[in-house]
């Protein structure tokens, strides 16, 4: 017997970004007619919140249908439809289940069960934990172990050293004599007075190929002092690596992350001596004048870091054009593009030029090719089962909480019910004493009755809820399903309210996005920097990569004890040794890819920064 369907739709008018109501019911159409279910009827509310039941009519009326019988599934494109309130959408989850209805999303393919509701309540605030601590501890890690924290800082190349008997030494970096005698070059002219707009003109001018082969921006030669962040003040220079010198926290009162010192002692500081390019008296000479004209800048990037903005889009503000290193801001309609180039302006960093990427992105394109290599980082860093601990802990509060919650609602009722009954008392006075009607009063007889109505649904929610096996239902396979949901959301598919927590995750991952013509001419290449990088270069990508090298290099030996040149065990063991130190070097430089999202393909190594 085919089942009976009921749809649920909703879309409310102060959220931008939203499927429209029509949208969500041809979706829901289209997977009720592939299954060969029978449509009943279609609800919808348009232009309200997700959280009343007084101000939606819809689902009220949708709920009344449930009652009569008959229906086996109400189907919505997404749960957040059913409430943007993770607590309410459970209670109207529990009011169906007791009816034994069955909810249903499009996106979800299949039926909504408890568990993911619940673990969508835990799971941003879990991942971003979980983000923050393993990429400060990678970083770490990698430090002592003297790797250099997110990739080669300019001045360094990969090791190509080699011992006496010719075999590559596997060593992390080197000096690239050449850019060090431009970093030398910058620490000098600096000394000597000139500003870093002055020497970034001048290096450009000689066609000198910048950090990363951009052209030479002031800002990267002067970086931040406190913040150890730019060429002039790179510990790396005068031999020494530090990490964990700040840290990013939350702002519980902003929701901004701020970034903040750490002390001293718990700085990991690694002498490197070998690595030295600038001597400590024209280092010393730097800092001074830094101090010098500190007040100078300091000024401009404290208003800077005084911002706050809370980003209305996905990646707004982090947006950077590739060649000029200038600030991508929408322009038009909902196009991200240049706005050094659409100003026309001169620029500095282009010595005198004017920035010549005319790439245009859609932002829903751009969003979505960054989204694309989100869910491998995120496979590569949480750790499932603390996120499935944490659930489990959250839904038992909940059910506890819910128990409690019974004689408190009780109690809501009664002193509810009292009230109305003193207006409806002020009403009948009024009446007797041939005095007018007020229309207010009527008004909080109509407002007290729909309170009334949420919190009877809410009390017959607490009633009727039945304690959640843990232990079955919170399984990887449904936390899977949660994030493949989030990022589903992501995609334009969920309010401002649904996505913000998540925004604010992904984020985290990403620190900027330069976007800059395809190498063919043809399209947009973005360029995805931050910690996501490293996830996925130290991770995924590189498993993948040393498995294809390990393949090559297990041929070569097969191939060579064929033809007979490995005929002696010492040979073989020689050969062998060789080829786990060529590995060792690879992965080195594994670590340091530059992750380029290229349409259609998904991520993909595209730079060996070198
Ligand atoms: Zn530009």
């Amino acid at each position: 017997m085919p089942k009976n369907i009921l749809i649920y739709a909703r879309y409310s008018t102060d959220r931008q970004d939203e499927v429209s109501i029509e949208t969500q019911i041809e979706l829901g159409k289209f997977f009720v007619g592939e299954r060969g279910w029978k449509l009943i009827q279609i609800f919808s509310d348009a232009a309200v919140s997700g959280t009343s039941f007084k101000s939606r009519p819809g689902i009220q009326a949708l709920l009344k249908r449930c009652e009569l019988g008959g229906i086996d599934i109400v189907l919505c494109v997404t749960i957040d439809r059913i409430s943007r309130d993770v607590e309410h959408s459970a209670g109207i989850l529990k009011i169906l289940n007791h009816l034994d209805i069955e909810l249903w999303t499009v996106h979800g393919g299949g039926r909504v069960t408890d568990m993911e509701v619940g673990i969508r309540a835990v799971l941003s605030q879990e991942l971003i934990e979980q983000i923050r601590y393993r990429t400060r501890e990678g970083m770490k890690s990698a430090v002592r172990k003297g790797k250099a924290a997110g990739g080669l800082a300019y001045g360094y190349r990969v090791g190509q050293q080699y011992d006496a008997k010719g075999d590559r030494i596997p060593g992390m970096r080197e000096i690239d004599t050449d850019q060090a005698t431009i970093i030398q070059e910058i620490f000098r002219e600096y000394a000597n007075g000139r500003s870093p707009i002055q020497i970034a003109q001048e290096l450009n001018r000689r066609e000198e190929p910048g950090p990363r082969g951009y052209k030479w921006r002031d800002t990267a030669i002067r970086g931040h002092v406190n913040r150890g962040t730019g060429i002039l003040n790179n510990e790396s220079y005068r031999g020494r690596t530090i990490f964990n010198r700040r840290n990013f926290r939350k702002n519980p009162k902003t929701e901004k992350r701020e970034a903040r010192m750490n002390a001293e002692t718990t700085w990991v500081v690694v002498d490197k001596p070998e690595l030295r390019i600038i001597d400590d008296a024209l280092w010393d000479r730097v800092k001074q004048r830094q101090v010098a004209v500190r007040d100078n800048y300091e000024s401009t990037t404290t208003n800077k870091l005084n911002r706050t903005h809370r980003p209305s889009y996905l990646l707004s503000g982090i947006l950077r054009c590739a060649h000029c290193g200038g600030p991508y801001a929408i322009s038009g309609k909902d196009r991200y593009s240049c706005t050094n180039r659409g100003k026309k302006l001169p620029l500095d960093s282009l010595d005198g030029g004017i920035c010549t990427n005319s790439k245009t992105i859609s932002r829903q394109e751009l969003e979505d090719r960054v989204l694309t290599c989100i869910p491998n980082a995120l496979w590569n860093l949480v750790n499932i089962e603390t996120v499935i601990t944490a659930t489990k802990q959250s839904l038992a509060a909940r059910q506890a909480k819910a128990g409690t919650s019974i004689p408190a609602l009780e109690q809501k009722i009664v002193a509810m019910q009292q009230e109305q009954k003193s207006v409806l008392k002020q009403i009948t006075d009024r009446i007797q004493a041939n005095r007018p009607v007020i229309a207010s009063l009527d008004d909080m007889v109509d407002e007290l009755e729909g309170k009334n109505t949420d919190l009877k649904q809410e009390l017959e929610v607490a009633r009727t809820t039945k304690p959640i096996n843990l232990a079955d239902g919170v399984t990887p396979e449904v936390v899977q399903r949660v994030i493949n949901a989030v990022m589903y959301y992501m995609r334009e598919h969920a309010d401002a309210e649904t996505k913000q927590p998540f925004i604010t995750m992904i984020r985290g991952l990403i620190q900027q996005v330069a976007i800059g013509p395809a190498e063919n001419g043809n399209g947009v290449e973005l360029f995805v920097h931050g910690a996501i990088v490293s996830i996925l270069a130290t991770m995924d990508t590189i498993k993948a990569m040393e498995a294809e090298f390990r393949t090559a290099q297990e041929y070569e030996f097969h191939n060579l004890i064929d033809k007979g040149v490995l005929d002696t065990e010492p040979k073989r063991k020689k050969f062998l040794a060789l080829c786990a130190e060529e590995l060792e070097g690879k992965r080195r430089e594994w670590q340091d890819l530059q992750v380029s999202v290229v349409a259609g393909a998904g991520f993909e190594p595209a730079t060996f920064r070198l």
